[in-house]
């Protein structure tokens, strides 16, 4: 179980500043910022990184890449029982036929939540985290008191996020890899009977394909009901 070096780790780190100037605003950047801005310069500098290119990768990962191809794969998965089974069985292919991989999705495991299993997924080490499904992944994710305290009290944060559940359902917290990045598979809400899978798909939150939320109910799916 190797994981990635941090630095090369998180090009989206380094340009998540990027094309604005806050220079003006310097004491408001944090540490990790300025770290990453002078990692950034000196790698320009050096020629190693172009600019541009970074300013294109980070564009794409905001904009086109995110967390509706992963809610495409869950209403996939909530309208076909053969596609879920693959899902559940080969991650990698059946996410990769909706035409979702690439780099940080070489290797997908998906995890089924049921009325008794919750999966909430964290990377200890650093922020490995499915892109080609999730896009890039949220601040807190990559923050050190999520990553530390969800493994010992993943219902204590889960609360956190604004959601409980019942008191019998286990918890299990997955702790993902640069080799092997994992997408939960939320439970269908109940009342969405005759769906479309676009519809469905509406209902996905990035939150609840890590664990850390739960999709939207059916009510707030009204007006894009099928
Ligand atoms: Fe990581």
């Amino acid at each position: 179980m190797s994981h990635e070096n941090p630095i090369p780790h998180d090009p989206h780190e380094a340009g998540h500043e990027h094309g604005h100037d806050h220079a003006h605003e310097g004491s408001a950047l944090s540490e990790m910022e300025l770290r990453v801005r002078a990692l950034e310069s000196l790698l320009v500098e050096k020629g190693y990184v172009d600019p541009q290119a970074l300013d294109v990768l980070i564009e794409t990962y905001e904009h086109q890449i995110g967390p509706r191809n992963g809610a495409r794969v869950v209403a996939r998965a909530w309208s076909d029982p053969q596609y879920r089974a693959w899902l559940l069985d080969d991650a990698t292919a059946a996410i990769a036929s909706l035409g979702y991989s690439g780099r940080g999705g070489e290797h997908m495991v998906v995890l089924e939540n049921t009325p008794r299993v919750h999966n909430m997924v964290v990377c200890t080490l650093c922020s490995c985290y499915p892109w080609p499904v999730l896009g890039l992944p949220p601040v807190w994710y990559k923050s050190a008191p999520y990553r530390s305290r969800v493994v010992i009290d993943p219902r204590g944060v889960l609360k956190e996020f604004g959601y409980e559940l019942p008191e019998d359902v286990e918890f299990r917290v997955w702790d993902s890899t640069s080799e092997l990045r994992y997408l939960v598979l939320p439970m269908r809400p109940e009342g969405t009977d005759g769906f479309s899978e676009e519809a469905l798909a509406e209902l996905v939150t990035r939150d609840s394909m890590i664990g850390t939320g739960l999709p939207h109910a059916s009510r707030d799916a009204q007006g894009v009901r099928a």
